[in-house]
């Protein structure tokens, strides 16, 4: 068997190989789960970051963009960032760990200049050469043509 021939049967399950088994993002928010259910990968975030589906909303947007940097996932992470904010590209921290995601609020924010709009606040934690540390931020997202798109930051107070 050559390469071509290889890659091109390659059945689901040696696809998914490759990507985590549950969803790094910790799944939906858990009144929407099962307790004690983890969501698998390929039901939450791999919907969109593998399959290429549209989050329904902001919120499923920031934790699929959240299982992107785990994954180290640029290209998705530059897809989904509205144009005029996006970097050329990306740096992923060196051996950084990331320890999970906490959505803090999740509030649409009205129309603006004819779009929907929406603001999600997190806690996400990682560690970096042994330091566990936590990023706290507040980011703004803009629904254009039925696509879902991260903004920027909005400062907090800590
Ligand atoms: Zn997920």
């Amino acid at each position: 068997m050559n390469l071509a021939s290889a890659s091109a049967s390659a059945s689901a399950s040696t696809l998914n190989a490759a990507w985590p088994k549950l969803c790094p993002c910790g799944g939906a928010p858990t009144a929407l789960r099962r307790k004690g259910a983890d969501a698998a990968f390929a039901d939450c975030c791999g919907r969109y970051i593998v399959q290429g589906h549209l989050p329904p909303d902001a919120l499923h947007l920031m934790r699929s963009r959240y299982t992107a940097f785990v994954l180290e996932n640029e290209t998705y992470l530059l897809h989904t960032w509205q144009a005029t904010q996006r970097p050329v590209k990306l740096e992923f921290e060196v051996g950084a760990k990331w320890l999970g995601l906490d959505i803090k609020d999740f509030v649409p924010t009205g129309l603006h200049e004819g779009q929907e709009t929406a603001e999600v606040e997190f806690v996400a934690r990682v560690r970096v050469a042994g330091k566990a540390t936590r990023l706290h931020e507040r980011s703004r997202f803009v629904c254009q043509d039925g696509q879902w798109l991260y903004v920027s930051a909005v400062n907090i107070s800590p």
